[in-house]
């Protein structure tokens, strides 16, 4: 049997950037996947400037040193198409052309989560275990007994930390967290070579069609020319309208006169495979006697953007810097855990209950249609909806009537 005062069951993005905190503070633990990486995991694969900024703090260099990693793009903008089909691009940074590096990027997740063990595996303070499933998890008086299925790992330990994502047993059973349909999404992703019409400065697309509200869909670049081509709708829009996401994807490729020209030469460069995503849209219970949820298994997925590596990330680094207190007090009860939770709705919980309530303006397609008509043609909006993705006080502009009246009828 092993122990530690810390074990961390997940090693994707959330798991190990945990690990890699704790490491950074000299804290040592034990960090368990059940998969050995590299490893897939359906995804869009596009990290966001949250991604960077967690990693520019435990990786010296990150910006630099991962900008010339062969497998990434780096990512200068989105572009949103309007149910009408006009769209809108929007570059992350004024003078994107000139930039060297770009404030994010897009990677395979296979690629991605590896390069993230290699970091994982420089520091001895982490214990990795991999092809090691955490089937068996009982509280105990002393703390935790986690076992995998032939007892090949056996672990005590005072605090668990649950970072094994969207389909996390842990979260279900230990933190109480239900699927709600109305704070899930339904994703599929899809690999395909020669799309036409990518972005030079690989500008990420996000499509609202008409043919498929309230879900979208996306392209985003890859490294060689490759896409990570996918679609995303509320699983209760899902079963309600009793939607076939698969059926639907392939007919808009074949179908839709835009996106048809644009998919003549594509190739499928593998099969097309769906995952969950849970939702901040509703705040929850995070932690509790011994342990903390983080990433995917706490339900932080972004609810307009569907982005969740960067939450998985900073909420990670929130409990990282809640193991330092509780080691420190020596106290793992879920009154001292509980100052994570409220960490992470300080830092998150605006911008979250934000993105929901974008998430609506999907259910009217004519103020989409108008807002990307009036931002072509209007310099104040275009430049409004640029800040958008720096800063959230702007978002919190978006919840008052009032800023769109200036906005669209009195700016020039
Ligand atoms: C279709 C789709 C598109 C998406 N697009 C984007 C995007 O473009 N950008 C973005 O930022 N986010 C996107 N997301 C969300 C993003 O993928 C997740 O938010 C992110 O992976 C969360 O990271 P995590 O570390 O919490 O969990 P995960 O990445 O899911 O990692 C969990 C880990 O736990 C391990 N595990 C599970 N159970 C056990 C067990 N019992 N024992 C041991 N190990 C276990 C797994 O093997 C896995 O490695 C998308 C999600 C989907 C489904």
């Amino acid at each position: 049997m092993i122990s530690s005062k810390v074990c961390i069951i997940g090693a994707g993005p959330g798991g190990a950037t945990a690990a890699l905190f704790l490491a950074k503070m000299g804290i040592e633990c034990i960090l368990v996947d059940k998969a050995k990486f590299p490893r897939d995991k359906i995804c869009g694969d596009a990290l966001s400037g949250k991604v960077v900024e967690s990693l520019n703090k435990i990786i010296s260099d990150f910006t630099h040193e991962f900008s010339t990693e062969k497998f990434q793009l780096p990512c200068h903008g989105v572009e949103f198409v309007a149910p009408n089909l006009q769209s809108i691009k929007l570059p992350f940074k004024k003078d994107f052309e000139t930039q060297k590096i770009a404030p994010g990027f897009i990677s395979r997740r296979i690629d991605f989560d590896n390069y993230l063990i290699n970091e994982v595996k420089k520091y001895s303070q982490i214990k990795l275990f991999e092809e090691t499933n955490i089937s068996f998890i009982e509280k105990q008086n002393d703390g935790w007994l986690l076992k995998n299925e032939d007892e090949t790992f056996v672990c005590k330990t005072n605090l668990v930390i649950a970072a094994n994502g969207a389909h996390s047993q842990f979260s279900k059973k230990i933190g109480g967290i239900e699927l709600e349909h109305q704070h899930y999404c339904a994703g599929l992703r899809a690999y395909y070579k020669n799309v036409d019409g990518l972005d030079k400065f690989n500008f990420i697309e996000l499509h609202f069609l008409k043919e498929f509200l309230p879900g979208y869909f996306w392209i985003f670049p890859l490294p060689n020319g490759a896409a990570n081509v996918g679609v995303g709708m509320r699983s209760d829009f899902v079963s309600k309208k009793k939607i076939n996401l698969k059926n639907e994807m392939l007919q808009i490729i074949a179908t839709n006169p835009i996106l048809k020209e644009r998919f003549k030469n594509a190739e499928l460069m593998d099969d097309i495979k769906g995952y969950g995503l849970p939702l901040g849209s509703k705040k929850r219970k995070l932690s509790g006697d011994g342990f903390m949820l983080i990433g995917d298994a706490a339900s932080l997925i972004d609810p307009f953007t569907g982005e969740g590596v960067g939450n998985a990330m900073w909420s990670a680094e929130l409990a990282a810097l809640q193991v330092k207190n509780c080691i420190e007090k020596n106290n793992f009860s879920a009154n001292e855990l509980s100052n994570y939770d409220k960490a992470v709705y300080k830092k998150l919980g605006d911008e979250l209950q934000l993105s929901y309530r974008m998430q609506q303006l999907v259910n009217f397609p004519w103020l989409f249609n108008f807002i990307v008509r009036k931002a072509n043609s209007n310099k104040l909006i275009r430049d409004t909806l640029m800040c958008m993705f720096d800063d959230v006080s702007i978002r919190e502009q978006l919840k008052k009537p009032s800023f769109y009246f200036r906005l669209l009828f009195k700016g020039n």
